[in-house]
C-alpha cells in the first residue's frame, strides 16, 4: 500500500487488539473503504477455522487486486473501460475485429509474456484505442494477477527530462527500471510529439529494454504503421511486431463526432 492510496487515517479501537491506525483506502472501482484491523485479518487468515480462513484469504486477494489495479496508472476516466464495455456500434464489422484481437491478446497473455509478444493499436483519434489498451491491461491484471502499467509517451519523456534537473528525486535509471518492471506496459499517444530524436531514443530504450527481457509492450498511436516507423524507427517497430505481435487497426470515423 503506497501512501497515495490512503485517503485518510484515523485512530480506531479493536475489541481484540486495542488502538490501531485505520486507513481509508481508495477503491479502483470507485469510492473507498476502511482497511480495518490488520491484526484481526492476519489472525483470521492463519486461523484453524476453515470458514474464517477462507473469508480472510478472499479479502486479502481482493485488497491485493485493488492495489495492483490502482498501481496500473489506468486513469479514472478509463477504469470502467473494459473489454465487455467496448461498444461496436459506430462501425460494427471493423470494431468487432479490433475487439476480438484485443480479447485474444488478453486471453493469451501468459503465452505472450513467455515469448515477449507485443501489440500495436493504430488509427484515428476517437476510435477507442485508449479504451481497449486500458481494457487489456485491466483484464491481464484481473485474470493473471500480472502487474500492468498504463502510461503515455509524453509522460515518459517528461519523467526522463525531469531527471536531468539536479534536484530530481529519481534517477534516469530508476525511471527506466519502473518501465521495465510491469509484466505489461501500455504506452499511449506515441507520435504526438512528431517524433523528435529525443523521443525516438527514449522510447526505443524502453521498448528495447522490455524486448530483451521478453516483456510485452502495447503501443497506441494515431500514426499509420509507416508513420510509426518514421517516428520510432524500424528497429523499435520490428521489436513490437516480433513473434507475430498483432497490429490492430482502427480505421473508421471517430465516435466523438468531428474530432
Ligand atoms: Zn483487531
Amino acid at each position: 500500500m503506497t501512501p497515495s492510496n490512503i485517503l485518510r487515517t484515523e485512530t480506531a479501537q479493536c475489541r481484540e487488539h486495542g488502538e490501531y491506525k485505520n486507513h481509508l483506502i481508495e477503491s479502483f472501482s470507485g469510492g473507498h473503504f476502511w482497511q480495518g484491523c490488520t491484526r484481526c485479518q492476519f489472525d483470521a487468515y492463519h486461523s484453524t477455522d476453515e470458514e474464517a480462513g477462507k473469508a480472510a484469504a478472499s479479502l486479502r486477494r481482493e485488497r491485493q487486486l485493488n492495489l495492483t489495479l490502482l498501481a496500473s496508472g489506468i486513469p479514472p476516466r478509463f477504469r470502467e473501460a473494459t473489454l465487455e464495455s467496448y461498444l461496436t456500434t459506430t462501425n460494427p464489422e471493423q470494431q468487432a475485429i479490433a475487439l476480438r484481437q484485443c480479447q485474444d491478446y488478453a486471453a493469451g497473455f501468459e503465452d505472450h509474456w513467455r515469448v515477449g509478444r507485443s501489440m500495436m493499436l493504430l488509427g484515428a483519434v476517437g476510435t477507442g484505442k485508449t479504451h481497449l489498451g486500458c481494457a487489456v491491461a485491466q483484464s491481464v491484471i484481473r485474470s493473471f494477477g500480472a502487474p500492468a502499467l498504463y502510461t503515455s509517451a509524453l509522460d515518459i519523456i517528461r519523467d526522463i527530462k525531469s531527471t536531468f534537473s539536479k534536484d530530481s528525486e529519481l534517477s534516469e535509471r530508476e525511471i527506466y527500471a519502473a518501465l521495465r518492471a510491469p509484466d505489461l506496459l501500455v504506452i499511449d499517444e506515441v507520435g504526438v510529439q512528431h517524433g523528435s530524436d529525443f523521443e525516438r531514443q527514449v522510447l526505443f530504450e524502453v521498448i528495447n529494454d522490455r524486448y530483451k527481457n521478453l516483456d510485452p509492450t502495447i503501443v497506441i498511436s494515431n500514426l499509420s504503421i509507416q508513420g510509426l516507423r518514421q517516428c520510432l524507427g524500424d528497429r523499435a517497430v520490428d521489436r513490437l511486431s516480433d513473434a507475430d505481435g498483432p497490429t490492430v487497426l482502427f480505421n473508421w470515423a471517430s465516435a466523438r463526432g468531428a474530432a
